[in-house]
C-alpha cells in the first residue's frame, strides 16, 4: 500500500484515514469515507484501484474538474480518461476502444452519462473493481447538494454484473446524510471512516457589519500579498462588489452561472494560475478547484446552511497555513433563504429540513460560543468540545462574568446523580422541579435540588453551553458528563468566565459596557436627539430610544439605506430624523 502510494505520487506516509479506508477497499469492503476538504480523498480511491488492477469508475458531479484529475493522473504515469458531453464523437469512440482495450485504468464520469444505454453496455464489458462516489452528499436527499440522477445512478451501478466494491467520498455530511448514504449504497456501519472535521489552521470570523463592501475593501487592502474568494449570494451582487473593488484598484474576476463556459475557465485559470489574486463568485464557484494557498474566504452574505458554509470556507487554507474564514451577515440574508425554502417546488418533509438547516445557520451567526467548536458540533455533535482560541468569539474580551460559583453548583449535581442523565433533566433538578421522574429517582432529596431556583432554564442553559464548550462538561446523545478536569474547578485552581448572560431590563443597562458603542459619538447624537425633541415637541426616546442610538454609536451607518436595518428606524423616522444623525455621524468619523 506504502509503496503504490510513494511510487505513483511520492508520498510517504498516509494521511489520516487514508490508509484505513483503502485497506477496506481492497479487502472488497463497501466504504464511506468522511475526511475535510483537502484531507485527500482522491488517494483514497486512486490507490486501491491501482491495487485492484481493472477499471475504476469515478462517478463525479463536476464536469470541470475531471479534466484536471485526468492530467494528473497521467502526470504520475496512470492510464485515465474522462467521459463527458465536452468531447468530440471521435473523442469519445477512441476512448470507448481504449476501454475495451483494457487500457484505461480510471474513467471519471458525470451521472448524466448514467442516461446512455451504450454506456452500461459498455460498463458491462469492463473490468471493474472499484466504484467511486466523490461528493457523494450529492446523493442524499438530506444533503445540501442534492443531485436527483443519482438515483438512478445508484441502481444501474447495482445492476452490474462485476463483482467491486463501492467507496463513497464527502467533506461535509451531516450524522443523518451519512446515514442516507450508507445505507443507499450498501455499506456498513463498520465500514465507515471518519477523521476530524476539525482544521486548525482556519480562523473562522463572523462580522455582523452593517457596511459590507467598506468591510471587504478595507479587508483586502490590509492583506495585499493574499489570494481570497469572496462569495456572494447573487449574480447582481457579485457585479457591484466587482465593480466596487476596481475603483479601489483591486485587481479582481468575476465567476458566475451566466457567464460563458470561455469566461468561466478564464476565470478560474487566472485564479489558479496567480493572475489574479481576487475572485468574487457565487457559489457556482470554487468546488475541487486545487488552489491550495487561498488565504482568505469571505461570505458576503449567509448560505442556507452549516454544509455549504463549511464547504466553502473549507476552500481556504488547504497547504495547512493559517486562512480567515470570514462570515458577513445581515439580517435581510435570511428573508432571502426563507423565500427559497418557502418558493421551492420540493414536498413539506424536505422544506421543513431546509428550515431546520437554515436556523442553525442563523444560530452560527449569532452564538457567542466558540466558532469552531460550533461547526464541529453541528458535523460530529458527540465530539468532545473545545474552544479554539482564536475564533472571533474565543477572542472576544466580554466574557466578563466569573461563574466559577455557578459551575461549581453545576458539577457537584451531575456528580451527586445516581446516573447521567440529560441536560433537560439537570435543569429541573438543579432549578427545583417535582416531576414524576426527578421523584422516582429520588433526584429531589439531594442536597443540589433547587440551589439553582433563582436562574431561569435560558441562565441554566448559557452556563451549561459554557462549561461544555470548555471541555469541563462532555456530551455524549444529549447526556452530560463531567470531564476529569472538573478537578480544576472544584479544587479552586481554575476559573470560569463567561459572557454576562441574565437578561436585564433595558434602564439598566449601562452605556459603558455595551460592547463597541463608541460613547463620544453617542453624547453627540444625544445632543441631536435633543434639539429635534424640543423643535418638534416630544420626548427624546420619541425620536429614538437610546438603544437606536447606541445602534449608531456602534455601527456608525453612512447612509439611510444601513440605518434602515437598525432597530427602531422606520421609513418616517428615516426621512424627517435621520438625515440629522447621518450628518453627526459623517463630521464625526471625519474628526477620527
Ligand atoms: P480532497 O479531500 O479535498 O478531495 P485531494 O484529494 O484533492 O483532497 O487532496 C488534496 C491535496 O493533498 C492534493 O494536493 C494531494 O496530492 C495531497 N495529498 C493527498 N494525500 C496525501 C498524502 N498522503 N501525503 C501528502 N499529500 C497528500
Ligand atoms: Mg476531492
Ligand atoms: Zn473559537
Amino acid at each position: 500500500m506504502e509503496a503504490t502510494l510513494s511510487h505513483y505520487f511520492g508520498y510517504d506516509t498516509f494521511r489520516p484515514g487514508q490508509k484505513e479506508i483503502i485497506s477496506k477497499i481492497i479487502s472488497h469492503r463497501n466504504v464511506l469515507g468522511v475526511l475535510p476538504t483537502g484531507g485527500g480523498k482522491s488517494i483514497c480511491y486512486q490507490v486501491p484501484g491501482l491495487m485492484l488492477g481493472g477499471t475504476t469508475i469515478v462517478i463525479s458531479p463536476l464536469i470541470s474538474l475531471m479534466k484536471d484529475q485526468v492530467d494528473q493522473l497521467k502526470a504520475s504515469g496512470i492510464s485515465a480518461a474522462f467521459l463527458n458531453s465536452s468531447l468530440t464523437q471521435k473523442q469519445q469512440k477512441a476512448i470507448e476502444q481504449q476501454l475495451l482495450n483494457g487500457e484505461i485504468q480510471f474513467l471519471y464520469v458525470a451521472p448524466e452519462r448514467f442516461d446512455n444505454d451504450y454506456f452500461i453496455s459498455l460498463l458491462h464489458q469492463l473490468p471493474i473493481r472499484l466504484v467511486a462516489f466523490d461528493e457523494a452528499h450529492c446523493i442524499s436527499k438530506w444533503g445540501h447538494d442534492f443531485r436527483p440522477s443519482y438515483q438512478d445512478v445508484i441502481y444501474k451501478v447495482f445492476d452490474l454484473p462485476q463483482d467491486f466494491a463501492i467507496v463513497a467520498l464527502t467533506a461535509t455530511a451531516t450524522a443523518e446524510v451519512q446515514k442516507d448514504i450508507m445505507s443507499r449504497l450498501n455499506i456498513n456501519k463498520a465500514d465507515e471512516v471518519k477523521t476530524s472535521t476539525k482544521r486548525r489552521n482556519l480562523v473562522f470570523k463572523v462580522n455582523p457589519t452593517y457596511q459590507r463592501q467598506k468591510f471587504v475593501i478595507d479587508y483586502v487592502n490590509q492583506h495585499k500579498q493574499e489570494a481570497g474568494i469572496i462569495y456572494c449570494s447573487t449574480r447582481k451582487q457579485v457585479e457591484e462588489l466587482h465593480e466596487a473593488l476596481e475603483d479601489n484598484n483591486v485587481n479582481s474576476t468575476i465567476y458566475h452561472a451566466g457567464l460563458t463556459n470561455k469566461e468561466r475557465e478564464r476565470a478560474q485559470n487566472d485564479f489558479v494560475y496567480d493572475r489574479v489574486r481576487v475572485v468574487v463568485a457565487t457559489n457556482a464557484f470554487g468546488m475541487g478547484i486545487d488552489k491550495s494557498n487561498v488565504r482568505f474566504v469571505i461570505h458576503y452574505n449567509m448560505p442556507g446552511d452549516m454544509e455549504s458554509y463549511y464547504q466553502e470556507a473549507g476552500r481556504a487554507g488547504r497547504d495547512g497555513l493559517k486562512s480567515d474564514c470570514i462570515l458577513l451577515f445581515s439580517e435581510r440574508d435570511i428573508g432571502l433563504h426563507q423565500y427559497f425554502i418557502s418558493s421551492s417546488k420540493a414536498d413539506d418533509d424536505y422544506k421543513d429540513k431546509m428550515g431546520e438547516k437554515l436556523t442553525k445557520m442563523i444560530q452560527y451567526t449569532k452564538t457567542k460560543k466558540c466558532l469552531e467548536a460550533t461547526l464541529v458540533h453541528y458535523f460530529e455533535p458527540n465530539e468532545k468540545l473545545e474552544e479554539c482560541q482564536q475564533c472571533s468569539n474565543c477572542v472576544r474580551e466580554n466574557k466578563t462574568y466569573d461563574m466559577t460559583h455557578e459551575a461549581k453548583m453545576i458539577i457537584s449535581c451531575i456528580a451527586r446523580m445516581k446516573q447521567q442523565e440529560s441536560y433537560g433533566v439537570i435543569i429541573q433538578v438543579l432549578r427545583g422541579e417535582l416531576t414524576d421522574y426527578i421523584r422516582y429517582c429520588e433526584y429531589d432529596k439531594l442536597s443540589t435540588h433547587g440551589i439553582m431556583k433563582d436562574y431561569t432554564t435560558s441562565d441554566l442553559s448559557h452556563l451549561i453551553d459554557e462549561l461544555r464548550f470548555k471541555g469541563y462538561l462532555n456530551e455524549n446523545d444529549e447526556i452530560l458528563t463531567c470531564d476529569s478536569n472538573v478537578k480544576s474547578l472544584l479544587n479552586a485552581e481554575k476559573v470560569v468566565f463567561t459572557t454576562p448572560f441574565k437578561r436585564k431590563s433595558k434602564e439598566k443597562v449601562s452605556i459603558n459596557t455595551v460592547e463597541g458603542v463608541d460613547k463620544a459619538l453617542f453624547d453627540e447624537l444625544k445632543g441631536v436627539r435633543q434639539k429635534l425633541s424640543e423643535q418638534l415637541d416630544i420626548a427624546p426616546v420619541s425620536v429614538f430610544s437610546d438603544y437606536t442610538l447606541e445602534e449608531f454609536a456602534k455601527r456608525k451607518p453612512e447612509s439611510k439605506q444601513d440605518m434602515i436595518s437598525i432597530d427602531g428606524v422606520g421609513s418616517y423616522k428615516l426621512k424627517h430624523y435621520c438625515p440629522k444623525f447621518l450628518e453627526t455621524i459623517q463630521s464625526y468619523k471625519a474628526q477620527i
